[in-house]
């Protein structure tokens, strides 16, 4: 089926009430059979519910459908996207190892990759998202994945995705993808090659702000990178946490077996059923939405760039933009609803931000409504200067993250703002 299909069918089975919509299974625990029924699920014989914290009828639904609209053969689900990168981190390193981050990454990324896993001992190398060859001089025998972003929030470079891939396999190292902006309808990172792919389902994919979300989609390569590989020790030996056992030998995808046995039952990051549902309305209509996201976002970027008082659009499928090249190669229905332009000034940055009515000041991406922000002093003001400009990401930026409104109400909106 294509993905439109399977955004409104896949992996549902109807209950015995022959319930349309997928229920809300508002359960902790589930009863087994018996006490065998248990064990067997325990041990793995048998694969069932045993408790939300590991899995969820509703959850589930939404993984299996997740899964096959990016392309991949499993899926996690967790409580955020946050959730999502630092669980996938810690399914793949301990203290010692490091891995190579993309320079331009979403802020919570940024601080989790340079501060928070530091302190765990895992470190973290950046690298030029745009140009591969800025790789080889970062790795070494500890490095156990290359974290990046398909279309960076909120500096908008798109990865060099030839080149990675590239590196990656030659180095037979995992490549994780956060395709969050992107959306699986505008680019699919597992086609391109890409092993893992994380997003936050909080923007684009819930589409209306109602609900925090992650997922982790495991793609078909990551079983041969795994198996027998070096990098990945702990796939291949005994897990003496679960009675020895050893994921890459399990006949299920043992990225996400280990991801889900081990690192979701001591993390304890897992979704509300109630929030996998909501996702899951979202999920039905995404492919619609993001291509009025992109529609709008297309009409505004135009507009900004014929401008005077705006210095710079950053917006990919500008022809202008130093992204045009790759954006028109790897992002083929559209660049998405998130725009930064740079104005005069900090002070001129602050006043547009607070001079919209339809753009609201929120730090937020992917709602159907229009939203502004000025990242230097909100989302990126934990950033130092240096990290700031690696980040690309100057005093004067202005992002949006463009909704569904009507496009010509959105730009006489922001004409008036700007002045
Ligand atoms: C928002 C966002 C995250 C974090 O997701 P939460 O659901 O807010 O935890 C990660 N990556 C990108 C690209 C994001 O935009």
């Amino acid at each position: 089926m294509n993905d439109q299909t399977n955004a409104i069918h896949f992996g549902y089975e109807k209950d015995t009430q022959g319930t349309m919509a997928v229920p809300i299974y508002m359960s902790t625990a589930y009863e087994f059979r018996d006490s065998l029924h248990a064990s067997n699920l325990f041990s793995l014989q048998e694969l069932g519910n045993i408790y939300t914290r590991l899995m969820n009828p509703t959850t589930s639904i939404f993984e299996k459908r997740f899964a096959e609209i990016e392309g991949g053969i499993s899926a996690i689900a967790t409580a955020s996207g946050m959730s999502a990168i630092f669980s996938t981190i810690v399914n793949l390193c301990e203290s010692g190892d490091n891995i190579l981050v993309a320079n331009a990454v979403y802020g919570g990324t940024s601080t989790l990759t340079s501060h928070t896993i530091k302190r765990l001992g895992i470190e973290t190398r950046n690298f030029d998202v745009t140009d591969a060859t800025s790789l080889e001089e970062l790795i070494d025998g500890k490095t156990k994945a290359i974290l990046f972003e398909s279309l960076s929030n909120p500096s908008l470079a798109v990865a060099d995705f030839e080149g990675i891939v590239a590196f990656a396999n030659k180095h037979n190292i995992l490549t994780i993808v956060d395709n969050t902006v992107a959306t699986p309808y505008l680019c699919k990172p597992i086609r391109l090659g890409c092993d893992v792919v994380v997003h936050s389902t909080s923007k684009y994919t819930g589409g209306q702000g109602l609900a925090l979300g992650g997922i982790i989609v495991e793609g078909e390569s990551c079983e041969g990178k795994i198996k027998n590989n070096l990098r990945y020790n702990h796939f291949n030996e005994p897990d003496e946490s679960y009675h020895g056992l050893v994921y890459a030998d399990l006949p299920f995808p043992s990225f996400t077996m280990r991801l889900l046995l081990c690192v979701l039952r001591d993390l304890g990051a897992a979704p509300s059923p109630f929030n996998s549902w909501l996702l899951i309305q979202g999920l039905e209509t995404l492919a619609l939405r993001i291509k009025e996201h992109s529609k709008n976002a297309m009409k505004i970027a135009e507009f900004l760039e014929s401008h005077s008082k705006v210095k710079k659009v950053n917006y990919p499928l500008l022809k202008s933009d130093k992204n045009y090249g790759r954006a028109s190669k790897y992002l083929t229905g559209g660049a998405s609803g998130l725009l930064s332009f740079e104005v005069e000034d900090y002070t001129t940055a602050l006043k547009i931000a607070d001079s919209t009515d339809i753009f609201k000041v929120v730090v937020n991406i992917g709602d159907s409504k229009s939203l502004i922000v000025h990242p230097a002093s909100t989302t990126h003001s934990q950033m130092s200067k240096e990290e700031l400009l690696k980040a690309g990401i100057s005093d004067s930026l202005v992002r949006l993250s463009v909704g569904i409104e009507d496009a010509d109400d959105l730009i006489a909106d922001l004409a008036k703002a700007i002045g």
